[in-house]
């Protein structure tokens, strides 16, 4: 049995022999150039610093709405004031090279008409979760980006982060036996004046926010496709934050081993994203398992003969590389050694479908 350290020594090499493009491979230097569209919270704070760090990435355009604010983000990452536009000419990044991916990381009703843009003035696409509003516009999306030959990926991070790849494999490699259960949770507490409480920028509340990572979660993690889902929302808090979209979700997801999952977000309480799989040989936690940092998982399980129990106990308290080096990273690797990305479009597309039918279940308008 690896410990978590080799399991994250081998995951990271191997992914790192696997990622190598042909150029890099023949000594090459080259970085696939990111334009970043958005200047919040997820692009400075985390995904253009993750840049810093990785071996094929970096930024090299910005599109925001701030000239100052883009400016000053301009001279940090060396991106020329001439690689500097706003969202009305930002279509002239056509025909600058230096751009080959662009990185969307606005509010979730934005994201179709930067991704198809983008797609149109010839670049590939990163999109941030959740993919959109509508089932409708993440097909144009998808359908965008295939006329235009470029790649989408929708920045699932979990997907290509140690901790959650490691509970993917002890499942895959039957560790837990037959999964028998899961249960899931991540939500956080929202304040007043937050474009995330607005239905028209954001498309719905917490589901769409964080809620979405409990869904993802639980399809990575069983390999499987929810065949029924079912949900009830509830507003708790009169204080008009939640005029336009639900203050809490709990929805249950039946897949077709049998499997149910039952899941939960908020925007009324700080939750601890975790998940936990209960299976016929043992139980798995990832608590927490969705935050940018301090993941920690635990394992208990026992041979099929019997015997002693494995118990594993794996905190990760300090992730370097970042997350979101590993996953433009990953993206970058995808462009460079022309691969389909693990969660492509398809794979947002159909969360925004489960989504759509949980938040019919509840009595709510679908997406
Ligand atoms: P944010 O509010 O911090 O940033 C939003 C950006 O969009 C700002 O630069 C803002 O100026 C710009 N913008 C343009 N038009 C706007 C408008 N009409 N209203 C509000 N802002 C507007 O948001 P954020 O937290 O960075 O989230 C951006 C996207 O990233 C969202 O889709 C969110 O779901 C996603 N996100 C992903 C993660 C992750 O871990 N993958 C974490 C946080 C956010």
């Amino acid at each position: 049995m690896l410990t978590r350290r080799e399991f994250t020594r081998l995951a990271v090499a191997g992914a790192a022999s696997q990622a190598v493009s042909p150029l890099l491979a023949q000594g090459g230097d080259r970085k696939v150039g990111y334009c970043i569209i958005g200047l919040g919270r997820i692009s400075m704070d985390h995904f253009m610093p993750g840049t810093l760090t990785s071996r094929n990435s970096r930024v090299t355009g910005i599109v925001s709405g701030h000239r100052e604010k883009a400016l000053a983000q301009a001279a940090k990452y060396g991106v020329p004031e001439s690689s500097i536009y706003s969202y009305e000419n930002m279509d002239q990044f056509k025909n600058n090279p230096a751009i080959e991916a662009v990185y969307v990381a606005l509010p979730n009703s934005m994201h179709a008409e930067y991704t198809i843009r983008s797609a149109r003035a010839g670049k590939h696409v990163l999109c941030e979760k959740p993919m959109a509003t509508t089932v409708a516009d993440s097909m144009a999306m998808i359908k965008a980006c295939k006329e235009a030959n470029k790649k989408l990926m929708i920045a699932y991070r979990c997907h290509y982060e140690p901790t959650n790849l490691r509970a993917m494999q002890l499942i895959r490699d039957g560790k837990l036996g037959k999964i028998q259960a899961i249960e899931s949770a991540n939500g956080f507490k929202e304040k007043a004046g937050e474009w995330r409480l607005d239905r028209k920028l954001a498309g719905g509340g917490p589901l769409m926010d964080m809620g979405v990572y409990s869904l993802n979660a639980c399809r990575y993690l069983t390999g499987e496709e929810p065949i029924d889902l079912k949900g009830y929302s509830s507003v708790i808090d009169h204080d008009g934050r939640f005029d336009t979209v639900e203050e809490n979700l709990s929805w249950t997801m039946k897949f077709p081993s049998g499997v149910v999952a039952s899941c939960n977000t908020s925007y009324g309480a700080q939750m601890n994203g975790f998940y936990r799989v209960h299976g016929s040989l043992g139980f798995l936690y990832a608590e927490p398992a969705f935050p940018y940092q301090g993941l920690h998982l635990t394992a208990q399980f026992t041979d099929p003969g019997g015997g002693k129990p494995t118990v594993l106990d794996e905190p990760n308290p300090d992730l370097d590389p970042s997350q979101f080096t590993l996953e433009a990273n990953y993206f970058s690797d995808c462009i460079l050694q022309d691969k389909t990305p693990k969660t492509a479009g398809e794979e947002g597309l159909l969360d925004m479908q489960y989504m759509s039918k949980i938040y019919e279940s509840c009595g709510l308008p679908g997406l």
